[in-house]
Order: structure tokens, then sequence, then C-alpha cells
């Protein structure tokens, strides 16, 4: 089969042929791969700062936001079926018995570093024309999500962050106990970065109730800026609105949900999180030199104001499934906006712009 993959030895990104994989256990799903999301993590697996071939493979295939449909299933699969759309997850357990969150289904938590991720450490990755996967990694999606369900995956870092957020703040009297205008009604959220995973928690936050504002990097007007805004959020440019005046704008910031992997912007917004707040961290910066911070200042307020910072790495099932329900929310609410994200569809071979290239656009995606 054709795979587009990385070998680190060579520190090359190319065109591979990978072999066909077969059904070799009962609870076992053949997909054909439809489509794949480009991130920002392939491309740093593609610079050789991250990403590691399975044991015994020279090269790693890559490609971890896929949608698929099942070719073929094992004796033991009982809920999926030939046709079905799926969305498989990233990371698979660790192999250690002692390690209770793999026992439990819930690696995104391993406590041992032993866990797998697919197409980025140790088992080969979905941008390939079939894989075969375990019937518990895989989630089905409904045939009319079938034009956006490519960004499940990405929308799955916010929803783990809003479970987050949720289990967090069950310290203090803070959600909105009634359904009405969602859990985070009266509450407000604010946004790095609009990028797929800012866009797609921004919309994550609206459904769920809270006032968005997305703080990012381009001055208006920009194409980002416009999606933002159709959806009802608040864009502001960083480079033309000073962090201090931007908070004079917000007023008491509940939740940050940090989207950009930046860490100079994240801890100067992390200055003005408000009363009882929690900072989300989701993005992961290259290695740079050091930054100063004023870790006094950042200490002070955390203990005076009662607030949180948390990192999340990785999604669970149940975000997964969380992922697919909102995304049908958002294209019924948002049709074109969620369109709008996807901004570019490439074969295969296209690989070597998309990864190596300048980034452009919001959310590219391979098409086998
Ligand atoms: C993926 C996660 C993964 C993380 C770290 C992200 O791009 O979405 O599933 O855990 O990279 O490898």
């Amino acid at each position: 089969m054709r795979a587009v993959g990385v070998t680190p030895k060579s520190r090359q990104v190319g065109l591979l042929s990978h072999p066909a994989p077969r059904i070799t256990q009962p609870g076992q799903v053949k997909v054909r791969t439809i489509e794949v999301g480009i991130c920002g993590t392939d491309r740093e697996i593609c610079n050789f700062d991250y990403g590691t071939p399975p044991d015994g493979s020279d090269y790693l295939v890559l490609g971890h936001e896929a949608l698929g449909e099942v070719v073929e299933v094992g004796p033991g699969v009982t809920t999926l079926g030939m046709g079905d759309l799926v969305v498989p997850t990233v990371r698979r357990p660790c192999p250690h018995h002692t390690c209770p969150s793999c026992q439990s289904d819930r690696q995104d938590f391993c406590f041992t570093g032993d866990f797998t991720e697919r197409g980025i450490k140790m088992t080969h990755g979905f941008m390939t024309e079939y894989f075969v996967e375990e019937e518990k990694h895989l989630n089905i999606v409904p045939k009319d999500l079938a034009d956006v369900a490519v960004l499940v995956e990405p929308l799955t870092v916010a929803e783990k962050a809003l479970a987050q957020i949720w289990s967090v703040q069950s310290r203090l009297p803070w959600t909105n106990g009634a359904s009405q205008g969602g859990a985070g009604h009266g509450k407000t959220a604010v946004v790095l970065g609009a990028g797929p995973v800012g866009i797609l928690g921004a919309m994550a936050l609206i459904v769920n109730g809270f006032k968005t504002y997305v703080y990012s990097r381009s001055a208006k007007p920009n194409p980002k800026a416009a999606l933002v805004e159709s959806i009802g959020a608040t864009y502001t440019s960083c480079e033309t609105v000073p962090v201090k005046k931007f908070a004079e704008q917000v007023g008491n910031i509940d939740v940050v949900y940090e989207a950009v992997g930046s860490a100079r912007i994240a801890f100067d917004v992390l200055d003005i999180l408000g009363l009882n707040g929690i900072f989300v961290f989701t993005g992961i910066p290259g290695h740079k030199a050091a930054i100063p911070i004023d870790a006094d200042l950042l200490m002070r307020q955390m203990v005076l104001k009662n607030q949180v910072a948390v990192g999340t790495v990785n999604a669970d099932r149940p975000a997964f499934e969380n992922a697919i329900r909102d995304l049908g929310t958002f294209k019924k609410r948002w049709p074109k906006a969620v369109q709008s994200i996807i901004t570019g569809r490439f074969p295969l071979d296209a690989y070597r712009d998309l990864l190596l290239g300048k980034a452009t656009g919001i959310k590219n995606v391979i098409t086998l």
C-alpha cells in the first residue's frame, strides 16, 4: 500500500510502500482510510523533534486524525459492520498491569509513559490506504457528518479540556446547574489561538454557554477572525490589543483554553486569569531559549485568586463520543463555519508541501 511516513535514522519524509494489514484477532476491524488531517504534531515529527517508529521498523507511518470506512470485521466484532464510518482514537495502553489508568481504558492518563500512539509513538498511523484496529478503539460516526468528521480528533482536545474544567471546578459552586443556557452560562472563556484546535474549542465553549473570546496573533480583518465572529465569539488580535487592555475589555476571566503552543502569550494571559479561574494548557511548544516570567506575581495571584492551571493531553473514548455529538450540533448551528475550518483537501502525493512547506489555511486534509 502507499503510505506517507518518516524514517528518523536517515531523516527522510516520503512516500513508502507499506504492507497491507490483515485481521488477525476476532475483535479486529479492517478500515479503508477516507481522510487524514494534518496537524502541528505531524509537522514536528517531520522535523524530527518528535515521533518514534514501532520496534523493528525503520519508519513510522504518519497520521492520527482519521476518518475511515469499515471494509471487514472479525468474527468477534459486535457493534460495527461493513460500510460504517469510523474515527479511531490515538493512544493505546501500556502493557503494565500496575498502571491503573491503562488497565481501565484511561491510557490518556497513563502512569508509566509506555503507551503507544498511532502515527506518533511506536505504532503506525493512518496516512495509508487501509488499517486494522480493535473495535474498542473505533468510534462510529453518523453518515451525515462524513464531510466534517475528520475534525473529530482535533475537537477531542477541547472535549477532554472541558471534562477537566467541569471536574476541577466542581471544587466550588461554579457551574450553572440548570441546563438552560448551558453549564457555562454566565461565565467567560478566552481561547488562545485561532487554529483548528482553537476554533473548535471556541465552538465547544459557546455551545456550553460560555461568553467566548478568541485572542490570537493576526490583526483583523482576516479569514480566521471572520470565522470566529460568525459563530458569535469576539476576536481580538494580541498584535493590536495588548494583554492588559484585553483584560479590561473582557472582565473576570473564568476559563482560559490555550491552543496556541506558545509560552510567551500563555503566561502573559495567565497573569490576567480571574478569581477562581482555570487555565488549561493544550499546546506543546518546541524547544526554544528560556523566556523570563514574573513567577512571584503569578504565584501570588494563583494563591490569592484560588486559580488552577492544568495541562491536558490525548483524549479518552468519551471525549470522542462527545466530539461526534458536538460536531453534529456545530454543523446544525453553523454549517458554513464548520465546513470552512477545512481549508484544503489534497491527494496523498501532496504530502511534501503539506508537511514540510509553510503552514497555510486552517485544517488541511489528505483524501485517499
Ligand atoms: C494528539 C494527541 C497526542 C499528542 C501527543 C496530539 O497531536 O492529538 O492524541 O496524545 O499529540 O503525542
